[in-house]
C-alpha cells in the first residue's frame, strides 16, 4: 500500500500550481489541487486576462476617433459598461470550464476548500485529512491596502473587475503596473481618473525616461497624476467619497481604487508551525529549486515573491517538475525577463534600464544610450497627439545591448522578439545589421545610430 494519499499535492490553482500539478500527473504522479476560490487563480480570474479585455474595451474608443480621419463617417456610439463586465465574465466562465477539463483530463483531483498543513505530509481541508509525499504552495498574492480611516470604502482589482457602474469620478492610489493600467482603462471609457502617487513619479524601477514618457502621456490623455501625496482618511459623503491628502487638500470621487502592492498569501496556511521559514514580507523562502526549509514542501510563483509574473510562475512550475519528477536539478534565471504595462500607451521592457547599467558599469561612459521619440503613423491621418518612446541602452566595451524600452502602440507585441534578441546576447551592431521592415515603428530599432 502506498505510504501516502498522493504524490503530490499543490495548494493553489493558479497559473503555476496548475501547470505543476499537470506536468507532474502526466509522468504518471497521483496528484490532487487545493483551491479555495475559482480555478485559474488571479492570472486568469482577477488579472491579466480580464485586465486585457478592459484594455482593448477601452481601444475602441480611440480607433473609433482615429478612423474618422482616415475617411470613416462614424454614427454617435454609446459605451455600455454592463455588457462589457457581462461579457468579459462569460469569458472568464469559459476559460474556468477549460481548466477544470484540463485537470481532469491529466488526471489530478481538484479539492475544493481552504487548505491547512497539519505537518510536513498532511493537508486539512474541510475537516478532512490528506497526505503526500511532496506539497508544492502556490497560494499566490492578495492585494494589500494601508490601514486608514474609512479604508472600507476602497475597492482593489479584484472589484474593480466587477463594478456594476463605470465611475463617474475615480481615484487610483498607487504607482505600479496595476494603478498605471487601470487608470488607462478608466480614462479612456470616460471616468474622470486622478491617479495619487506618493513618490514623484509612477512605475518606480523603471527606466527614468519610461517613467516619464509615459506620465507625460497619461496626463495629455487626461489623467490627473498627483506626485508626493497620501490619502490620509476617506469619508462617506452624501454625493461620494471625500478623500483627506497629506498635501492637506480634500477631493470628492465616486469610487476609491488602491493598488498599492500584493502581499504574499501564506498567512494561515500552518507553515510557521511547521517549519516552513516565511520573509519580512511574508514570502516563503525557497532555494533556487523552490524548495522551503522543509525537504519536501515546494512553493512557486507570487507566495515565493521572486519575479511576480504568470510566465515565470508557470517557468517556476516547469523547472519544479524537472527537478523533482525527472530528477534533473533545473533552477530559473531570473535575468533578462521582459515585462509589459498594458498602460496607454503601453510599455514593453526586456533587460536592465539604463540606471541599472550605469550602476553595474565602471564608469558612465560605459554605457552608450540610443533613444528616439515619433509620431506613429497611425496618428498621421488621425491627428492623434500620441507618441511613441524607443530606448536601447549598449555597454560600449562590449557592445551588447543591455536593455530595450518602448513606450507606445505595440509595445508589448514588439519587445517580445527584442527580447529573445537579448537572451540570445545580441550585439548593437547585430541590431544596426538587421533590415528594418517598412512602414513600422519597430523598424526603429535596427536605424537608431545616434547616441544621446
Ligand atoms: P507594485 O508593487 O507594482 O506597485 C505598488 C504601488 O503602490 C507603488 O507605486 C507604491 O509606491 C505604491 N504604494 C505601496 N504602498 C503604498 C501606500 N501605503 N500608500 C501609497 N502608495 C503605496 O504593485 P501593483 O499592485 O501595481 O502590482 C503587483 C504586482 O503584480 C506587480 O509587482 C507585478 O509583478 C504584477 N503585475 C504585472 C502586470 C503586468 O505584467 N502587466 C500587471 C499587473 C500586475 P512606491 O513606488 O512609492 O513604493
Amino acid at each position: 500500500m502506498a505510504k501516502y494519499d498522493y504524490d503530490l499535492i499543490t495548494i493553489g490553482a493558479g497559473s503555476g500550481g496548475v501547470r505543476a500539478s499537470r506536468r507532474t500527473a502526466a509522468k504518471g504522479k497521483k496528484v490532487a489541487i487545493i483551491e479555495n476560490l475559482r480555478i485559474g487563480g488571479t492570472c486568469v480570474m482577477r488579472g491579466c486576462v480580464p485586465k486585457k479585455l478592459l484594455v482593448m474595451a477601452s481601444h475602441f474608443r480611440d480607433d473609433i476617433e482615429d478612423s474618422m480621419g482616415y475617411g470613416w463617417e462614424v454614427p454617435q456610439t454609446k459605451f455600455n459598461w454592463a455588457k462589457l463586465i457581462s461579457g468579459k465574465s462569460n469569458e472568464l466562465d469559459r476559460l474556468e470550464g477549460i481548466y477544470h477539463k484540463l485537470l481532469k483530463d491529466s488526471g489530478v483531483q481538484e479539492i475544493t476548500g481552504t487548505a491547512r498543513l497539519k505537518d510536513i505530509h498532511t493537508i486539512e481541508v474541510n475537516g478532512k485529512l490528506y497526505t503526500a509525499e511532496n506539497i508544492l504552495i502556490a497560494t499566490g498574492g492578495w492585494p494589500q491596502l494601508p490601514d486608514i480611516p474609512g479604508v472600507k470604502y476602497a475597492i482593489t482589482s479584484n472589484e474593480a473587475l466587477d463594478l456594476k457602474q463605470l465611475p463617474k469620478r475615480i481615484a487610483i492610489v498607487g504607482g505600479g503596473y496595476i494603478a498605471v493600467e487601470f487608470a488607462g482603462i478608466f480614462n479612456t471609457l470616460g471616468s474622470k481618473v486622478t491617479e495619487i502617487i506618493r513618490a514623484p513619479e509612477i512605475l518606480r524601477g523603471f527606466d527614468e525616461d519610461v517613467r516619464s514618457f509615459l506620465a507625460q502621456e497619461m496626463e495629455k490623455r487626461g489623467v490627473t497624476i498627483s506626485r508626493n501625496c497620501e490619502v490620509e482618511a476617506i469619508t462617506k459623503t452624501k454625493s461620494g467619497l471625500s478623500l483627506s491628502m497629506s498635501t492637506g487638500k480634500t477631493l470628492e470621487v465616486d469610487q476609491i481604487f488602491f493598488a498599492t502592492g500584493r502581499k504574499p498569501k501564506s498567512e494561515n496556511l500552518g507553515l510557521e508551525d511547521i517549519g516552513v521559514s516565511l520573509n519580512k514580507k511574508a514570502a516563503i523562502e525557497v532555494d533556487a529549486f523552490s524548495k522551503t526549509t522543509i525537504d519536501n514542501i515546494y512553493a512557486i510563483g507570487d507566495v515565493t515573491d521572486r519575479i511576480n509574473l504568470t510566465p515565470v510562475a508557470i517557468a517556476e512550475a516547469e523547472a519544479f517538475v524537472r527537478t523533482i519528477y525527472d530528477k534533473i536539478p533545473t533552477s530559473l534565471k531570473y535575468d533578462n525577463v521582459p515585462s509589459a504595462v498594458f498602460s496607454q500607451p503601453p510599455i514593453g521592457s526586456a533587460g536592465l534600464t539604463e540606471e541599472e547599467a550605469v550602476a553595474q558599469a565602471s564608469s558612465p561612459n560605459d554605457i552608450d544610450v540610443y533613444i528616439t521619440k515619433f509620431k506613429p503613423m497611425k496618428f498621421s491621418l488621425s491627428g492623434r497627439d500620441e507618441k511613441t518612446m524607443m530606448k536601447i541602452i549598449v555597454d560600449a566595451n562590449t557592445n551588447l545591448v543591455l536593455g530595450c524600452h518602448i513606450v507606445g502602440l505595440d509595445a508589448p507585441e514588439i519587445i517580445q522578439g527584442i527580447a529573445i534578441a537579448l537572451k540570445c546576447g545580441a550585439t548593437k551592431a547585430q541590431f544596426d545589421a538587421t533590415i528594418g521592415i517598412h512602414p513600422t515603428s519597430a523598424e526603429e530599432l535596427v536605424t537608431l545610430r545616434e547616441k544621446r
